[in-house]
């Protein structure tokens, strides 16, 4: 590599979509360094692996992963290894102990340090919750992914359900205030985005300042609307209870606001919903469900489950199942429960593996033949559809319809970034096919 060479920069990410928008944050604040983004990780000269720590022995995960990079570190021993986001917020100098070869931790709410960080000599960990907000910190938006852009709105959580790190990774939560998300969303449209999906752990508690104070998200997402060439808006990922009446009504009148929504509920049984500390009861759930169809009546639901919680009983399992046939979702994740440390939940005995098994595939093969429903459902309609790239057959466009179902279509002379009218022909199980309505 000459002097003047771009230094090559390989990020992994792990997770969530609001880790896929740090990324994009962490490239762009290292691009001030010099470093340009690829996707060999044999030729990057930093290789940085943005960590999620919600799955399944997260840490142990990215452990492994560093264990993979250490041949590549004896070849190139100036190769700079890094660990962001949430497994290194937990794991902090555990992980310079366990894995010498790594150079720098950064946790979620420090990565604008990045810059600074790659030029210090020797091991560098920050996870601080710092005083300073990093978002003031970080260079302009410019690694865009076509027509479609996240923005984090908030960040962090004070929830604080019996299972999750988040609170304890992440930290309280934060909004950022009103001006400064207008003029990003301003500047993504500038740049060809024709749809914004606004991100937090909890983004419907959105309570940033704006004119006359404190926003709800709901008002945030009716003055983005007014953005001239904004098509459509998104938002996830939200509690229940805070689901407030104008958040609700939003999506009945914000004609970009489209048709689905990611509400986790997670149990559908009271006594685990409690145990959960979810503050709500599946009562409440299915009532707000009812106000949010009242408001938008073909808006498409998904959530999140987790089944075989500690303490778990055949009748609470039931009790989910219940909730979800009565909901009908359009989508959903689900897991078996396993503990983080840290956590509440962690404490106690967890069921035995074949029951939470069966449990999980129970609850999958029920809300698969919802999802088939659903799509089956489109065929015959006419929906909306932003295409994001080329598809795998010539002359064929792939994009996501209103109701966030992939959808292909025969449109040749189409281009990335048209927003074109389909009417649904057929559904596949796991995507649509659609034809391009005239214009
Ligand atoms: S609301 Fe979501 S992010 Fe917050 S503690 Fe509960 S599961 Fe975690």
């Amino acid at each position: 590599m000459t002097e003047d060479a771009p230094k090559k920069l390989f990020i992994k990410t792990y997770g969530c979509q609001m880790n896929v928008y740090d990324s994009e944050r962490m490239a762009e604040a290292l691009g001030a360094k010099g470093y340009v983004t690829t996707e060999v990780a044999e030729e990057a000269d930093m290789v940085l692996l943005n960590t999620c720590h919600i799955r399944e022995k997260a840490a142990e995960k990215v452990y492994s992963d560093l264990g993979r990079l250490r041949p590549l570190k004896q070849a190139k021993p100036d190769l700079k290894i890094g660990v962001a986001g949430c497994v290194a917020q937990a794991e902090g100098e555990e992980i310079l102990r366990r894995m010498p070869l790594v150079d720098l931790v950064v946790g979620p709410q420090s990565y604008h340090r990045l810059p600074e960080m790659v030029e210090a000599k020797g091991k560098v960990i920050d996870t601080d919750f710092p005083e300073e907000d990093k978002f003031d910190h970080l260079p302009e938006r410019k690694a865009l992914r076509g027509p479609t852009a996240f923005l984090t709105v908030q960040e962090g959580c004070d929830k604080f359900c019996a299972f999750c790190v988040v609170p304890y990774t992440r930290g309280a939560e934060v909004s950022r205030p009103v001006p400064r998300l207008l003029a990003e969303a301003r500047d993504l449209v500038s740049r060809g985005v024709r749809e914004i999906t606004l991100l937090g752990q909890n983004v419907n508690g959105y309570h940033g300042e704006g004119e006359g104070g404190a926003w709800g998200l709901g008002r945030l997402i009716r003055e983005m609307a007014g953005i001239e060439g904004l098509e459509r808006l998104r938002y996830t990922t939200s509690h229940p209870n805070d689901m407030d009446d104008d958040l609700i009504a939003a999506h009945g009148e914000v004609p970009q606001l489209m048709p689905y929504l990611h509400l986790p509920v997670q149990s559908g049984s009271d006594r685990i919903l409690k145990a959960m500390n979810r503050k709500h009861t599946a009562e409440e759930y299915l009532r707000l469900i009812e106000r949010i169809r009242a408001a938008r009546p073909d808006i498409l639901l998904s959530s999140d489950f987790i089944v075989a919680f500690p303490g778990e009983t055949d009748r609470d399992f039931e009790d989910t199942m219940d909730l979800i046939r009565e909901v009908r979702f359009g989508a959903a994740f689900s897991f078996k429960y396993s503990a983080r440390p840290g956590t509440p939940a962690a404490e106690k005995p967890e069921l035995p593996a074949e029951l939470a098994d069966a449990r999980l595939h129970a609850l999958q093969a029920l809300i698969t033949e919802q999802q088939h429903a659903a799509q089956k459902a489109m065929v015959g309609r006419q929906v909306g559809v932003l295409y994001e790239k080329a598809g795998r057959l010539p002359g064929q466009m792939v994009g996501k319809s209103d109701h966030l179902h992939a959808v292909h279509v025969q449109d040749p002379t189409a281009k990335v970034g048209e927003l074109v009218q389909v009417r649904i022909v057929e559904a596949g199980p796991n995507s649509l096919r659609g034809e391009r309505l005239q214009p």
